[in-house]
């Protein structure tokens, strides 16, 4: 069954080698019995090692049922762990955050066979007498007991190989002819045994007992007659291909994810800190961003619809005209002669504006006016919505009358009823006729601290200056905008004779320019907060990378042991990938709580507008699965290159 041929193995202390084994030759029989004896130091458990497939020899040859050991791949290696061999070690190896029953089922969970381990498991827990604690914690037993479990688990799939090296070491006298029970037991069952011990007595059960020494053996002796056994089929060497995926595994390894995560929760929530806060901040600035969209179409829409200005001066620094170039300054016959551009042009009107000091009674008020035309209250949505708007004969007949915003109200006047009282503006007497609309904020701008007056007035009594800053025009339709331009283009530069050659001195804006100049300064504003979050969950998987790392070291010789009972290399790395994605989506998850949480009191108390979308919930999951695929990446190659004999060895 066993064939070793010219073993050797040697290990690297500092600058001397050292040959744990040097040619070691030995057949084992299928159906044996064998102790191995030897002093402390002289290669035993490096042969056991080599022997239960969890170290490789230097050279020579290991034929395990006829397999080259040396031909087969990690993955091979892993599946013959788990159902050829079984190892019991000195120190027992359990995992101590789970129960007896569940250390002797961890097999299971990496066995390409689909039975009832739990059943299986509490079979073999009866075997070794200890059905009645498959509840109970490895650190709630005592030596003896726990090396029982250690041997059930061994058994669970079903091995025809038992290596226990030095199984009795750690346990006194009682437990050990207890665990030499159960060991011979399984030998009468027909499992090959190989045993190392350096008590005679506990050698005197095996009926072969070799001894080594330096590496060597010295010594091959055997108890008694030999019993013929028969000829097992080794169907069990058929080392077959399980997909990656498969459901019950995942369940499985799900499972084991969430214990070891929830086996430290201050330390899983500090771990998951960072990415909860940036995924809350994701949320809570996506929300921000996209309220902020929606307000400013909302306030573009009271702006008017179809809208162009005309202005004075050159477009080409944007929004003030260059001192260099020349500026045309339009007068109210201009506004007629657009406004006459029919069926283009539906209306137009004239704008100056500047800034006033305002005197009501007592109290005082800078402000600025605008002179505005009769058509502009209602193509920029400003009808008052109390008092009235200005009439022709007003506006033709410069009189000293007045429209005013809510902010300018409540400074002059608190709470009485403006129409109707007499204000100062730059010492003339206005009378108020009327109270804009209420508009709200625009960018940085108080909307509602203005007065209306008609142009007329503030060009002539206020202002002092006979020509318009701009003329705004409402085109009749959408379509017409761009030949509305046109045509307004051409018409100014006739009547003020610029020719084709000169440098522009006036320029024409429609609102959509306007719509894109905001929809740039938002999506700036998004990026940058973006990048914040972002930032911030980048950190978050640093730290998530790190508590990781940590917990590959702390585990090493858990890891260890998952190898020794046949995990593969895709398990470990699993295994770890599972824990780092459920520590950042827990994270994510909270984080998105947090953030719509964040957002809804932002619009509650602090009144700014803020839309959460479904999209950015589900961005936020997305990125912190791939933070946690993407940092957990590292830790869990770490953790599945792992040597199994190195690992377990790990203090
Ligand atoms: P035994 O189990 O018989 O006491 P081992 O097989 O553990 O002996 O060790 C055999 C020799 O190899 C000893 O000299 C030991 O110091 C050395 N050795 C074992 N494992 C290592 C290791 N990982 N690194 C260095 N030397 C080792
Ligand atoms: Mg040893």
């Amino acid at each position: 069954m066993i064939e070793l041929d010219g073993i050797t193995k040697s290990y690297t202390i500092g600058e001397s080698q050292v040959r744990a084994l040097d040619g070691v030759n030995l057949m084992i029989e299928e159906g044996e019995f064998m102790a191995i004896m030897g002093a402390s130091g002289s290669g035993k458990s490096t042969l056991m090692h080599i022997l239960g497939l969890l170290d490789l020899p230097d050279s020579g040859s290991y034929r395990l049922m006829g397999k080259q050991i040396a031909k087969l791949n990690d993955d091979e290696l892993a599946t013959l762990r788990n159902n050829v061999t079984g190892f019991v070690f000195q120190q027992f190896h359990l995992l101590g955050r789970m129960s007896a029953l569940d250390n002797v089922m961890l097999p299971g969970l990496y066995s390409d066979r689909q039975r009832d381990f739990c059943a299986d498991a509490l079979a073999r827990l009866k075997t070794v007498g200890l059905a009645h604690r498959a509840d109970q914690r490895p650190s709630q037993m005592s030596g003896g007991e726990q090396q029982r479990v250690a041997i059930a688990r061994a058994l669970i799939c079903d091995p025809m190989l038992i290596f226990a090296d030095e199984p009795t070491g750690n346990l006194d006298t009682k437990n050990s002819y207890e665990i030499m029970r159960i060991l011979t037991e399984l030998h009468r069952q027909g499992k090959t045994v190989v045993m190392v011990t350096h008590e005679h007595d506990i050698a005197a059960y095996a009926d072969r007992v070799i001894t080594m020494q330096d590496g060597k053996i010295i010594e091959d002796r055997r108890n008694g007659g030999e019993a013929e056994r028969p000829e097992r089929d080794s169907t069990m060497m058929q080392v077959e291909h399980q997909p990656l995926f498969n459901p019950s595994r995942m369940l499985g390894f799900v499972a084991q994810a969430f214990r070891s995560i929830t086996a430290n929760k201050i330390r899983t929530l500090l771990s998951v800190l960072g990415i909860l806060v940036g995924v809350a901040s994701v949320i809570a600035m996506m929300a921000l961003g996209a309220g902020a969209g929606t307000s400013m179409e909302e306030s573009l829409k009271s702006l008017g619809s179809n809208l162009l200005s005309v202005r004075g001066g050159s477009a080409k620094v944007r929004g003030a005209a260059r001192g260099t170039g020349s500026f045309t300054r339009f007068t109210r016959q201009d506004v007629q002669a657009i406004a006459e551009l029919s069926p283009l042009v539906s209306r137009a009107s004239g704008y100056v504006n500047g800034s006033v000091q305002m005197v009501y009674l007592n109290k005082n008020w800078s402000s600025s006016v605008e002179g505005v035309g009769f058509d502009y209250g209602t193509m920029r949505a400003a009808m008052p919505s109390f008092g009235r708007w200005f009439t022709r004969e007003e506006i033709r007949s410069r009189r000293k009358v007045a429209i005013i915003g809510t902010t300018i109200v409540s400074e002059l006047f608190g709470d009485e009823y403006p129409v109707g009282k007499t204000i100062k503006i730059n010492r003339i007497n206005f009378r108020v006729i009327g109270v804009l609309p209420h508009k709200g904020f625009g960018g940085h701008r108080d909307r509602d601290d203005v007065v209306y007056i008609p142009v007329t007035t503030a060009m002539h009594r206020v202002l002092g200056r006979d020509y318009l800053n701009s003329i705004y025009v409402e085109v009749s339709s959408a379509e017409n905008i761009e030949p509305a331009k046109g045509a307004i283009d051409a018409l100014v530069r006739k009547r003020h004779r610029i020719r084709a050659g000169d440098e522009d001195s006036f320029y024409i804006r429609d609102m959509s320019e306007f719509k894109e100049m905001l929809s740039s300064t938002t999506q700036t504003m998004s990026t940058f907060l973006g990048s914040i979050a972002a930032i911030s969950l980048v950190v978050g998987g640093i730290g998530i990378m790190n508590i990781m790392l940590v917990s590959v070291t702390e585990r090493t010789r858990e890891i260890g042991l998952r190898k020794a009972i046949g995990a593969r290399k895709s398990d470990i790395m699993v295994q770890f990938l599972i824990e780092s994605v459920g520590l950042t989506l827990s994270g994510g998850l909270i984080g998105i709580v947090v953030g719509i949480g964040v957002s809804v009191m932002l619009s509650t108390f602090a009144g700014w507008a803020v839309k959460t979308s479904i999209f950015s919930v589900v961005l936020a999951s997305g990125f912190s699965v791939l933070i946690g695929l993407f940092f957990g990446l590292w830790p869990a190659k770490k953790a599945a290159g792992l040597k199994p004999v190195e690992a377990l060895r790990y203090e």
